[in-house]
């Protein structure tokens, strides 16, 4: 790391700390030419990824929207807080380590419920339904059906119309 006094090279670390509640690490240098002091960050590289939703609008990847819609999809069943914020962290990473730049939200979906689906049914059926995976009515009523026969109770199911709260 160049010394941003006198350009020498060459710098020796001093102290290294976790910033930005641990995303990058702070580094204390002394430059080995002047002996000026100056601080560093180190952060990992992180690639701006863009969700393609249906209706072909462009938006990027928020994984608080994520996060979100996944705690409504999970609300009152099994699935804990602890548990969606795996999933989102899973999926993003997943997403990071192929360097990902754009995908469709229909992927980005099953991403999802292909983890989802390991923890609860219900909470499965009711992402499922809002973000669109179902072809058609039909089909959304087997699964219902199915569930009902198992004896798990299908909560009231948010449509697909309906706009997430803030
Ligand atoms: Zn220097």
């Amino acid at each position: 790391m160049q010394c941003p006094n006198c350009r020498h090279p060459e710098s020796h670390v001093l102290e290294s700390r976790p910033a930005d509640l641990g995303r990058s690490v702070r580094r204390r240098r002394e430059c080995l030419g002047c002996h000026e002091r100056f601080t560093t960050y180190e952060r990992v590289e992180v690639i701006p990824l863009t969700v393609v939703k249906r209706d072909g609008r462009r938006e990027s990847f928020n994984q608080g929207k994520m996060f979100h819609g996944l705690s409504q999809a999970c609300e009152k069943t099994t699935v804990t807080p602890e548990q969606v914020r795996l999933i989102v962290e899973e999926v993003e990473s997943f997403l990071q380590q192929r360097n990902y730049r754009e995908i469709t939200s229909k992927e980005l979906g099953e991403l999802v419920l292909a983890r989802l689906g390991q923890l609860s049914e219900v909470a499965y059926i009711r992402f499922a339904s809002v973000y669109g995976q179902f072809a058609s009515v039909d089909d959304f009523s087997a699964i219902l059906r199915l569930l009902e026969k198992r004896g798990e109770q299908p909560l009231r199911l948010r449509s697909n119309l309906s706009t997430p709260g803030p």
